[in-house]
């Protein structure tokens, strides 16, 4: 489990990324392609594969992720102009990461409904 995986990859320091924050059970880091002027990944540090494996046994794992995103976005100082957090869940969700992820968006106004 995970030993493919690139996001696991950036837990373990195995490939670069541009951490920004990282405790016990979090780790994010700046997106490669990001869409706005702040765009950060936020991810378990355990490997899960999508929001799809979340129920009443691990529901922490998804307010660790909110908790840590709303720090990023006061020290990123877009708390108070607002941002978007957004998971992708499987393939009509768009997801490409099999690796449970939230993108910490924000640094410019955001347009609904996305494509
Ligand atoms: P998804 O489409 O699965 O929700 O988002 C995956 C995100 O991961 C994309 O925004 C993509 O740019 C980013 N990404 C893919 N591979 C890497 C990588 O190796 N390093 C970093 N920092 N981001 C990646
Ligand atoms: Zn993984």
């Amino acid at each position: 489990m995970g030993e493919e995986c690139i996001f696991c990859k950036i837990v373990e320091g195995e490939i670069p990324a541009k951490i920004v924050y990282r405790d016990e059970n979090v780790v994010a880091f700046e997106d490669i392609k990001p869409v706005a002027p702040v765009h950060l990944l936020i991810i378990p540090t355990q490997h899960i594969s999508s929001i799809r494996e979340l129920d009443e046994s691990n529901q922490d794992v998804l307010s660790n992720l909110v908790h840590t995103a709303n720090k990023l976005a006061k020290e990123k100082e877009i708390h108070d102009a607002g941002f978007r957090l957004n998971i992708n869940a499987g393939p009509n969700g768009g997801q490409t990461v099999y690796h449970l992820h939230m993108h910490l968006i924000g640094g410019r106004f955001m347009t609904w409904p996305p494509g």
